[in-house]
Protein backbone atom coordinates (compact mmCIF):
# COMPACT_ATOMS: atom_id res chain seq x y z
CA UNK A 1 0.00 0.00 0.00
CA UNK A 2 2.92 2.41 0.78
CA UNK A 3 4.30 2.61 -2.64
CA UNK A 4 1.20 3.06 -4.23
CA UNK A 5 0.13 5.83 -2.32
CA UNK A 6 3.36 7.51 -2.80
CA UNK A 7 4.11 6.72 -6.46
CA UNK A 8 2.84 5.36 -9.56
CA UNK A 9 -0.67 5.19 -8.43
CA UNK A 10 -1.45 9.41 -8.45
CA UNK A 11 0.89 9.69 -11.76
CA UNK A 12 -0.77 7.76 -14.20
CA UNK A 13 -4.16 9.22 -13.23
CA UNK A 14 -3.03 12.76 -13.94
CA UNK A 15 -3.42 11.92 -17.77
CA UNK A 16 -7.21 12.31 -16.95
CA UNK A 17 -8.09 15.60 -15.28
CA UNK A 18 -9.51 17.80 -17.71
CA UNK A 19 -7.27 19.92 -19.57
CA UNK A 20 -9.92 23.14 -18.96
CA UNK A 21 -8.94 23.05 -15.53
CA UNK A 22 -5.49 23.08 -15.40
CA UNK A 23 -5.54 27.03 -15.39
CA UNK A 24 -7.30 27.06 -12.87
CA UNK A 25 -4.92 24.97 -10.48
CA UNK A 26 -2.34 27.37 -11.63
CA UNK A 27 -0.19 26.71 -8.78
CA UNK A 28 0.40 22.88 -9.59
CA UNK A 29 0.87 23.89 -13.42
CA UNK A 30 4.35 22.23 -13.34
CA UNK A 31 3.41 19.53 -11.00
CA UNK A 32 0.82 18.53 -13.59
CA UNK A 33 3.23 19.28 -16.43
CA UNK A 34 6.20 16.88 -15.03
CA UNK A 35 3.97 14.21 -14.13
CA UNK A 36 2.14 13.71 -17.39
CA UNK A 37 5.81 13.49 -19.21
CA UNK A 38 6.69 10.59 -16.99
CA UNK A 39 2.69 9.03 -16.50
CA UNK A 40 2.98 5.54 -17.77
CA UNK A 41 0.21 3.98 -19.83
CA UNK A 42 -2.74 3.08 -17.74
CA UNK A 43 -4.61 -0.64 -18.40
CA UNK A 44 -7.36 0.40 -15.66
CA UNK A 45 -10.91 -0.48 -17.34
CA UNK A 46 -12.99 2.72 -18.06
CA UNK A 47 -14.70 2.26 -14.86
CA UNK A 48 -11.70 2.07 -12.46
CA UNK A 49 -10.26 5.34 -14.16
CA UNK A 50 -12.77 7.37 -13.44
CA UNK A 51 -13.03 6.30 -9.50
CA UNK A 52 -9.22 7.66 -9.70
CA UNK A 53 -10.09 11.44 -10.96
CA UNK A 54 -10.50 12.86 -7.71
CA UNK A 55 -7.43 10.91 -6.27
CA UNK A 56 -5.56 12.49 -9.01
CA UNK A 57 -6.80 16.07 -8.62
CA UNK A 58 -6.47 15.85 -4.74
CA UNK A 59 -2.60 14.26 -4.69
CA UNK A 60 -1.79 16.94 -7.74
CA UNK A 61 -3.09 19.80 -5.66
CA UNK A 62 0.00 18.99 -2.54
CA UNK A 63 -3.10 18.47 -0.04
CA UNK A 64 -1.99 16.70 3.00
CA UNK A 65 -0.33 13.39 2.03
CA UNK A 66 -2.02 11.53 4.58
CA UNK A 67 -5.66 12.64 3.44
CA UNK A 68 -4.84 11.89 0.30
CA UNK A 69 -3.40 8.19 0.62
CA UNK A 70 -7.04 8.01 2.62
CA UNK A 71 -8.83 9.17 -0.70
CA UNK A 72 -6.28 6.89 -2.46
CA UNK A 73 -7.73 4.01 -0.40
CA UNK A 74 -11.20 4.77 -0.77
CA UNK A 75 -10.95 4.70 -4.46
CA UNK A 76 -8.76 1.76 -4.98
CA UNK A 77 -11.70 -0.07 -2.67
CA UNK A 78 -14.61 1.42 -4.48
CA UNK A 79 -12.23 0.29 -7.85
CA UNK A 80 -12.13 -3.05 -6.46
CA UNK A 81 -15.98 -3.15 -5.91
CA UNK A 82 -16.50 -1.79 -9.71
CA UNK A 83 -14.82 -4.55 -11.23
CA UNK A 84 -15.79 -7.56 -8.88
CA UNK A 85 -19.45 -6.11 -9.64
CA UNK A 86 -18.76 -5.67 -13.83
CA UNK A 87 -17.43 -9.42 -13.60
CA UNK A 88 -20.56 -10.65 -11.77
CA UNK A 89 -22.34 -8.79 -14.14
CA UNK A 90 -21.11 -9.61 -17.63
CA UNK A 91 -22.79 -13.09 -17.46
CA UNK A 92 -26.21 -11.75 -17.07
CA UNK A 93 -25.38 -10.00 -20.37
CA UNK A 94 -24.66 -12.71 -22.10
CA UNK A 95 -26.67 -15.20 -20.94
CA UNK A 96 -29.46 -16.92 -23.58
CA UNK A 97 -33.17 -15.36 -23.02
CA UNK A 98 -35.00 -17.86 -20.30
CA UNK A 99 -36.69 -20.68 -21.37
CA UNK A 100 -39.92 -19.16 -19.98
CA UNK A 101 -40.26 -17.53 -23.85
CA UNK A 102 -42.33 -20.64 -24.49
CA UNK A 103 -44.21 -20.64 -21.57
CA UNK A 104 -45.51 -17.54 -22.22
CA UNK A 105 -46.21 -18.14 -26.13
CA UNK A 106 -50.49 -17.21 -26.14
CA UNK A 107 -51.96 -20.64 -26.54
CA UNK A 108 -54.05 -20.97 -29.34
CA UNK A 109 -57.42 -19.44 -29.27
CA UNK A 110 -60.21 -21.42 -27.89
CA UNK A 111 -62.74 -21.78 -30.72
CA UNK A 112 -66.98 -22.95 -30.31
CA UNK A 113 -69.35 -23.10 -32.57
CA UNK A 114 -71.46 -20.49 -32.95
CA UNK A 115 -74.98 -21.60 -31.86
CA UNK A 116 -75.03 -24.13 -28.70
CA UNK A 117 -76.99 -26.02 -31.27
CA UNK A 118 -80.85 -26.60 -32.27
CA UNK A 119 -79.28 -25.48 -35.87
CA UNK A 120 -79.46 -26.64 -39.29
CA UNK A 121 -76.29 -25.97 -41.95
CA UNK A 122 -78.13 -24.69 -44.88
CA UNK A 123 -76.32 -22.56 -47.58
CA UNK A 124 -72.63 -23.71 -48.05
CA UNK A 125 -69.41 -20.85 -48.49
CA UNK A 126 -68.98 -20.22 -51.82
CA UNK A 127 -71.97 -21.42 -53.04
CA UNK A 128 -73.48 -19.62 -56.46
CA UNK A 129 -76.64 -17.98 -56.68
CA UNK A 130 -78.48 -14.87 -57.73
CA UNK A 131 -79.09 -14.17 -53.87
CA UNK A 132 -75.89 -12.66 -53.20
CA UNK A 133 -73.54 -10.18 -54.06
CA UNK A 134 -71.05 -11.11 -57.01
CA UNK A 135 -73.21 -14.59 -57.25
CA UNK A 136 -70.99 -16.45 -54.72
CA UNK A 137 -72.00 -16.61 -50.92
CA UNK A 138 -69.16 -15.23 -48.69
CA UNK A 139 -70.28 -17.60 -45.78
CA UNK A 140 -71.64 -20.27 -44.03
CA UNK A 141 -75.82 -20.71 -43.22
CA UNK A 142 -77.16 -21.66 -39.76
CA UNK A 143 -80.77 -21.64 -40.05
CA UNK A 144 -82.33 -22.26 -36.47
CA UNK A 145 -85.18 -20.27 -35.00
CA UNK A 146 -85.78 -16.70 -34.68
CA UNK A 147 -84.30 -15.37 -30.86
CA UNK A 148 -81.80 -18.77 -30.59
CA UNK A 149 -78.92 -17.11 -28.57
CA UNK A 150 -75.21 -16.32 -31.23
CA UNK A 151 -72.13 -16.78 -29.53
CA UNK A 152 -68.42 -15.23 -30.49
CA UNK A 153 -66.60 -18.06 -32.00
CA UNK A 154 -63.00 -16.98 -30.40
CA UNK A 155 -61.96 -13.98 -27.90
CA UNK A 156 -62.06 -10.77 -29.38
CA UNK A 157 -62.57 -7.19 -30.09
CA UNK A 158 -66.20 -5.82 -31.51
CA UNK A 159 -65.43 -4.25 -34.73
CA UNK A 160 -68.75 -3.06 -35.28
CA UNK A 161 -72.64 -3.68 -34.40
CA UNK A 162 -75.33 -2.47 -36.78
CA UNK A 163 -77.04 -2.17 -39.65
CA UNK A 164 -75.32 -3.00 -43.33
CA UNK A 165 -78.08 -3.19 -46.02
CA UNK A 166 -78.70 -6.51 -47.35
CA UNK A 167 -76.49 -8.27 -44.42
CA UNK A 168 -79.26 -6.81 -41.71
CA UNK A 169 -77.77 -6.60 -38.16
CA UNK A 170 -74.58 -7.55 -38.68
CA UNK A 171 -72.08 -7.92 -35.65
CA UNK A 172 -68.10 -8.08 -36.56
CA UNK A 173 -65.60 -9.29 -34.20
CA UNK A 174 -61.41 -8.85 -35.05
CA UNK A 175 -59.72 -11.63 -32.97
CA UNK A 176 -56.20 -11.89 -31.25
CA UNK A 177 -54.64 -14.18 -35.03
CA UNK A 178 -55.65 -11.28 -37.36
CA UNK A 179 -58.73 -12.63 -38.42
CA UNK A 180 -62.69 -11.39 -38.44
CA UNK A 181 -66.14 -13.22 -38.22
CA UNK A 182 -69.13 -11.48 -38.63
CA UNK A 183 -72.38 -12.49 -37.52
CA UNK A 184 -75.50 -11.03 -40.25
CA UNK A 185 -79.60 -11.22 -40.39
CA UNK A 186 -79.56 -10.98 -36.33
CA UNK A 187 -83.00 -10.10 -34.27
CA UNK A 188 -80.51 -8.34 -31.88
CA UNK A 189 -77.23 -7.54 -30.85
CA UNK A 190 -75.88 -7.14 -27.16
CA UNK A 191 -72.69 -5.88 -27.75
CA UNK A 192 -71.02 -3.18 -28.88
CA UNK A 193 -67.77 -1.56 -31.27
CA UNK A 194 -65.10 -1.86 -28.76
CA UNK A 195 -66.33 -4.18 -26.30
CA UNK A 196 -64.25 -7.34 -25.57
CA UNK A 197 -65.92 -10.52 -25.63
CA UNK A 198 -64.67 -14.17 -24.48
CA UNK A 199 -65.38 -17.25 -26.50
CA UNK A 200 -68.91 -18.58 -26.25
CA UNK A 201 -69.67 -15.31 -24.84
CA UNK A 202 -73.30 -14.39 -26.19
CA UNK A 203 -73.14 -11.10 -28.91
CA UNK A 204 -77.06 -11.28 -30.30
CA UNK A 205 -79.95 -13.47 -31.60
CA UNK A 206 -80.64 -14.65 -34.67
CA UNK A 207 -83.16 -13.16 -36.42
CA UNK A 208 -84.58 -12.49 -40.31
CA UNK A 209 -83.09 -8.82 -40.55
CA UNK A 210 -81.82 -7.97 -44.39
CA UNK A 211 -82.00 -10.28 -47.34
CA UNK A 212 -82.72 -13.33 -46.08
CA UNK A 213 -85.42 -16.03 -46.70
CA UNK A 214 -86.02 -16.94 -43.00
CA UNK A 215 -84.16 -16.87 -39.78
CA UNK A 216 -80.91 -17.74 -39.86
CA UNK A 217 -77.50 -16.64 -39.21
CA UNK A 218 -74.88 -15.91 -41.75
CA UNK A 219 -71.28 -16.52 -40.46
CA UNK A 220 -68.54 -15.20 -41.68
CA UNK A 221 -64.79 -15.88 -41.68
CA UNK A 222 -62.24 -13.44 -42.82
CA UNK A 223 -58.36 -13.69 -42.95
CA UNK A 224 -57.57 -10.56 -44.28
CA UNK A 225 -59.84 -7.42 -46.28
CA UNK A 226 -61.60 -9.49 -48.60
CA UNK A 227 -59.95 -12.75 -48.15
CA UNK A 228 -63.34 -14.66 -47.23
CA UNK A 229 -63.08 -18.19 -46.22
CA UNK A 230 -64.69 -21.24 -46.10
CA UNK A 231 -66.22 -21.16 -41.63
CA UNK A 232 -66.59 -24.68 -41.77
CA UNK A 233 -63.06 -25.46 -42.16
CA UNK A 234 -62.11 -22.76 -39.90
CA UNK A 235 -64.24 -23.72 -37.56
CA UNK A 236 -63.01 -27.77 -37.87
CA UNK A 237 -59.34 -26.53 -37.81
CA UNK A 238 -59.67 -25.01 -34.78
CA UNK A 239 -61.34 -28.17 -33.15
CA UNK A 240 -65.07 -26.95 -33.24
CA UNK A 241 -67.46 -29.69 -34.58
CA UNK A 242 -70.49 -28.26 -36.94
ZN1 LIG B 1 -75.53 -16.54 -45.78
Amino acid sequence: MADRASGPASLRLVPLVPLAAVPVVSAVMGLLALAATTAPSTTAPPAARAVDRPVALVATAGIDPFVAAGWRRAADLERAELTSRASRATPARVAPPPPATAAARPAAPRVVLPLAGGYRLTARFAESGGRWHGNRHTGQDFAARWGTPVRAVAAGVVRSSGYRGSYGLRVEIRHADGAITTYSHLGSSGVRAGERVAAGERIGRVGTSGNTTGAHLHLEVLLGPDRFTDPLQWLRAHGARP
